[in-house]
């Protein structure tokens, strides 16, 4: 729901910036999980899941989609509030992970999945699947700081959905939010170039938190383009699910598109009308930004454990990959190197323990598949 044109300072030089964050290869190794096709299937859905408007089926088929969704993932603390506007109602979607080190010391990533007029596949199915496919990632991956996914409901009349959450939530049971990530409308627009994108600041009243938010913001300005195409620009926030939030005294931020699109608010804001591949790389820069924001855990940085004792190590790797077993059994019979597209790149049976040799191979992320005669086992990593 934005109405006004963006206020925009383009980043001259990121290394201006204090807090200057530096790129982890294991973290890309993360964001390039992120593929166009699962994307694009994910933004088919939830046009098909039609005008998600209060009080109608298409809603609620959209609330029972998106919770499917972390259901699968593992997920278990999935939380519903109910939002009364007028007649109708909506339905807040709250999903919590648990932090290592600060379990209830929250990022919250937000995003509104109500829409007007129109199925809003940009306005704001691009933000809910950024939430999913965000989602993916962390599933398995410990993180320093407790995360919360927010699905908002009635964005679209007036932000009433997040000032729910707010005040029956967030400010009665005091919960401790490092910062709020809003995520609205990041689609782009077809025909136009779309290689920027608006990191949103809060300039707004009360000013207190304004400070934080600027240097958060500033922060996700210099990670986006360490792991995607794309350059970054600093905005005002406004009009979305995190100005409740700054309402309230947190710290908060916001990803919107470069380019205003006019299609939002009406049948036409369909995914003809958006830049996917822009989309996808949206997503990879707000996955990377959450990556940091969290502290996750490297878990790919140096050996990879599983729960029957293989250990398969190192990471990144320069010439040879070592596999250990506890097992005399469970040997890996064949293997494979993949690279990221699921293209095979060797495939060989492996009928000794000896290390195997990836020196042919050029720099960049891999995955080897280990053949088990049980199972398979997929070690993403690095080549040197
Ligand atoms: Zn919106």
């Amino acid at each position: 729901m934005k109405t006004k044109l963006l206020y925009l300072i383009t980043l001259m030089c990121s290394s201006l910036f204090l807090n200057a964050q530096t790129h982890q290869a294991t973290y890309q190794t993360l964001v390039n999980q992120v593929h166009l096709d699962t994307v694009t299937r994910k933004l088919q859905q939830f046009e098909a899941l039609g005008i998600k408007e209060m009080g109608t089926a298409a809603q609620d088929n959209t609330r029972k989609w998106i919770i499917r969704h972390y259901e699968r993932l593992g997920y278990t603390d999935i939380q519903e509030q109910e939002v009364t506007v007028g007649q109708k109602k909506g339905t807040n979607i709250i999903v919590t992970k648990k932090g290592k080190v600060h379990p209830t010391k929250f990022i919250v990533v937000g995003a509104h999945y109500d829409t007007l007029n129109g199925p809003g596949v940009n306005d704001n199915g691009t933000g809910t699947v950024t939430l999913l496919e965000m989602a993916k990632v962390f599933a398995h991956l410990d993180t320093e700081y407790a995360m919360k996914f927010i699905h908002f409901t009635a964005e679209e009349v007036g932000l009433i959905g997040s000032q729910h959450y707010v005040r029956e939530i967030a400010v009665p049971q005091n919960l401790d939010i490092h910062l709020m990530l809003n995520i609205d409308e990041v689609g782009g627009v077809k025909g136009k170039v779309n290689n920027r994108i608006v990191c949103e600041r809060d300039e707004s009243d009360p000013k207190h938190n304004n400070q934080a938010s600027s240097e958060i913001t500033q922060q996700m300005a210099s990670i986006i383009p360490m792991y995607t195409t794309l350059e970054t620009d600093i905005g005002r926030a406004y009009s979305s699910d995190y100005m409740p939030f700054q309402a309230a005294g947190y710290t908060i931020t916001g990803l919107f598109e470069q380019h205003y699109s006019s299609v939002p608010h009406t049948p036409n804001d369909l995914l003809k009308n958006m830049d996917i591949p822009y989309f996808q790389q949206v997503v990879k820069g707000a996955i990377a930004t959450v990556l940091h924001f969290t502290n996750a855990e490297q878990k790919l940085a140096t050996t990879e454990q599983d729960e029957a004792g293989l250990t398969i190590y190192p990471n990144p790797v320069h010439d040879q990959i070592f596999i250990k077993t506890n097992q005399a059994t469970s040997k890996p019979k064949a293997y494979k190197i993949l690279n990221l597209e699921g293209q095979v790149i060797k495939s060989a049976h492996k009928s000794d323990f000896e290390p195997i040799n990836v020196s042919y191979l050029s720099k960049g992320h891999f995955i080897l598949s280990l053949h088990f005669p049980e199972k398979t086992f997929n070690y993403p990593f690095i080549k040197k």
